[in-house]
């Protein structure tokens, strides 16, 4: 078997392939001559699906990182329970499937993987997804089946070549109030996340996946459930905690921090760079994260928001949409930026 694997790789290098498949060989280390001297250097696409690996090679001179022109690697169906963060260094990368491992998480470098148009992550026991993703701007498929994630980063909502998304069978909770936002994405998969009952109305639109959703029934924060009413509370649970306030129709006066924000991120976002402005830096942290990173836009009006919503619930029973999702009590969500915008919201847009 060894045998056959060297000299697989060695006629590779002799007669320079772009192609190279590596499947299904019992391979419990990954082959460090694939690394070495001149290496493949010119890959184009490795395929190591269904083999043992536990890692990848993370040397000083031998790393995965030397295979500069690799665009397609398929790690699926290995032993992998780390990612070196030198996969940042696959500048080519554009398709990287990893289903069916043991990775508990990514590395942010993954991040630096700016032609990346497709990531599978799928069948691993993921607990979240790194912010740094948002950076992978031509990401157009992103599947994440069946893992152990509680929430999506609301960064990723930045993604706007982004197509397809696939969170079944994960722990979500919440979802980030701008998605579906983009017009790019149109396929949204969140089945069988048993906690999650609140969708953003951005996906109202869109062809979406929600069965088994909002099955559990949660443990109510009584005074959120006494003013907001028990659905409009359960589908709100897990709401970021950077949400100071949740307003009602009757809450006419936006407060003066978040109306300090929006001025803030108007000043430094709409005025030229010339004007050669000074970075808040007076704000706290916090505070500073979600100038750069608003909490999500107005689905009425696309006014950037901060640290209060006005939301604004829809049943899908109630919806047009009834008769597609029947295994399903969740909620379409309209979050607003004031109580006009909440009035006047209507889910037929
Ligand atoms: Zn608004």
């Amino acid at each position: 078997m060894a045998t056959d694997l060297h000299e697989t790789i060695f006629t590779a290098k002799q007669e320079r392939h772009k192609n190279l498949f590596l499947n299904y060989r019992n391979l419990n280390n990954f082959p460090v001559e694939l690394l070495k001297d001149e290496g493949l250097q010119f890959l184009e696409r490795l395929y190591m699906k269904r083999n043992s690996l536990t890692t990848l090679v993370s040397r000083a001179v031998v790393s995965i990182g030397n295979l500069a022109k690799l665009q397609s690697l398929d790690l699926s169906d290995n032993a992998l329970q780390l990612l070196c963060p030198e996969i940042g260094r696959l500048r080519s990368l554009r398709h990287l499937r990893l289903s069916n491992n043991q990775l508990k998480c990514l590395p942010p470098e993954i991040g630096d993987l700016q032609d990346l148009e497709t990531l599978d992550v799928s069948m691993n026991q993921l607990v979240s997804l790194p912010d740094r993703l948002y950076r992978c701007l031509s990401l157009q498929y992103l599947t994440a089946d069946h893992n152990h994630l509680s929430h999506i980063p609301r960064q990723l909502c930045q993604l706007h070549r982004l197509n397809q998304l696939s969170m079944a069978t994960n722990r979500l909770v919440f979802l980030p109030l701008d998605l579906g936002r983009s017009r790019e994405l149109q396929f949204v998969f969140v089945d069988n996340n048993v906690e999650l009952k609140g969708l953003p109305s951005y996906l109202y639109n869109k062809v979406i996946g929600c069965n088994g959703c909002g099955v559990s029934s949660q443990v109510l924060d009584s005074d959120l459930g006494e003013a907001l009413g028990e659905a409009l509370s359960e589908a709100l649970a897990g709401l970021p905690g950077e949400v100071k306030v949740v307003g009602l129709e009757t809450d006419g006066v936006v407060p003066l921090e978040e109306l300090a924000m929006r001025t803030l991120h108007r000043t430094y976002h709409h005025h030229p760079t010339e004007l050669n402005l000074v970075p808040p830096i007076i704000l706290p942290k916090s505070l500073l994260d979600l100038l750069q990173f608003p909490l999500g836009h107005c689905h009425r009006c696309s006014q950037p928001m901060f640290t209060i919503v006005y939301p604004k619930l829809f049943p899908l029973r109630n919806t047009a949409l009834a008769g597609v999702h029947r295994r399903t009590t969740v909620s379409f969500v309209a979050y607003c930026c004031s109580s006009h915008c909440l009035r006047t919201f209507d889910l037929q847009g």
